[in-house]
């Protein structure tokens, strides 16, 4: 990879090389990814993506690498963050956000404009774009439900407008996860409401958050899907699992389904006490717990 200079080839353009991924992650883990690169405008992403495509290059699209383990050797090829692509345009009672956006702040322009349908994801700290890949939710609603369609760049550099239906929404799952796309915007129906009872409800799940999640510690959030008639963090604490530690890396005694970094973590630590976890729960309870973060590197 290093005989590749994303750098020389693209001059003006905002690459880094060799850059810990732990400076960007919510977990503060992450060893170093050969290229970063942060497109100003979508032009020069399609322009890096087709090149890295001719040139074989691994690509990894990251949002706010909320929901993420990356190990401690890091990601090989260009890893890519949409984080400039932030643009959030309304129409009557449809928003639409630039992958790059906050999902955070997509909910606070809905609520200036007395829109309701994203309250729910007034605390997810992860962009639109991730939100979309997981079909992030919470509180009761998740993205499935309001997102109308999706814009995608192909791997060959094709734009693509996918409706809600064809990005297959499940439980943690669209269609994304398996076709290598990059979600570049998404559009939301809402609909009008009292702004008041918009930013009460907003408020009140905020506050829930706070109350039950260890927000003071770096983490990935939830580490587990929910098992089918089960709630993950219930079969962790029942398993005394709480506290449980392997270097900086421990399941929260706030909340057992958070893995919080205690300070000097490392995706290893992260893993290992993953499938502790795992291990204990499924001889205990005879449930497998699957990870909804996703893993990635080694
Ligand atoms: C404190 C805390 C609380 C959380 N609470 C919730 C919650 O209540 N509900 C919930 O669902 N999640 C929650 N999460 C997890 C996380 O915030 C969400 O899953 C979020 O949607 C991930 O977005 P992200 O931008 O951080 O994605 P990332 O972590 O950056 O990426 C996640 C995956 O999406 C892919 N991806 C990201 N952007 C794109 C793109 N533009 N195109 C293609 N692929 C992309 C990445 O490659 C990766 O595989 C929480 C996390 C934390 C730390």
């Amino acid at each position: 990879m290093q005989q590749v200079n994303l750098i020389q080839m693209f001059p003006g353009y905002d690459i880094k090389q060799n850059q810990a991924l732990s400076a960007y992650t919510n977990t503060r883990v992450g060893g170093p990814a050969d290229w970063i690169f942060w497109p100003k405008k979508l032009a020069e992403l399609k322009d890096v993506v087709r090149y890295a495509h001719d040139q074989t290059i691994p690509v990894t699209v990251l949002g706010n690498a909320s929901n993420l383990i990356i190990g401690d050797n890091g990601l090989s090829g260009l890893v890519i963050f949409l984080t400039n692509l932030t643009d959030i345009t309304l129409d009557t009672h449809t928003v639409t956000a630039g992958a790059g956006a906050a999902i955070i702040d997509v909910t606070q322009v809905a609520a200036e404009h007395s829109l309701t349908g994203l309250e729910w994801a007034a605390g997810i700290p992860g962009s639109v774009g991730g939100a979309v890949f997981m079909n992030a939710g919470a509180y009761g609603g998740q993205v499935a439900e309001s997102l109308v369609s999706a814009d995608v760049l192909t791997p060959t550099g094709e734009i693509k407008t996918y409706t809600n239906a064809e990005l297959d929404f499940g439980y943690r799952h669209s269609t994304v996860q398996a076709t290598g796309e990059i979600i570049l915007s998404a559009t939301f129906a809402l609909a009008p409401d009292e702004q008041t009872a918009i930013v009460a409800r907003m408020e009140d799940f905020n506050t829930r958050r706070a109350s039950k999640q260890p927000l003071e510690y770096p983490s990935c959030g939830s580490v587990f899907k929910r098992p089918e008639g089960y709630f993950a963090g219930k079969l962790i604490m029942d398993s005394d699992l709480q506290g449980y530690q392997v270097g900086g890396a421990q399941v929260s005694t706030k909340h057992a389904g958070f893995i919080v970094n205690k300070g000097d973590a490392t995706g290893s630590d992260y893993v290992a006490v993953i499938q502790h976890v795992q291990a204990t729960v499924q001889a205990k309870f005879d449930v497998a717990l699957e990870p909804e973060v996703r893993i990635l590197g080694k």
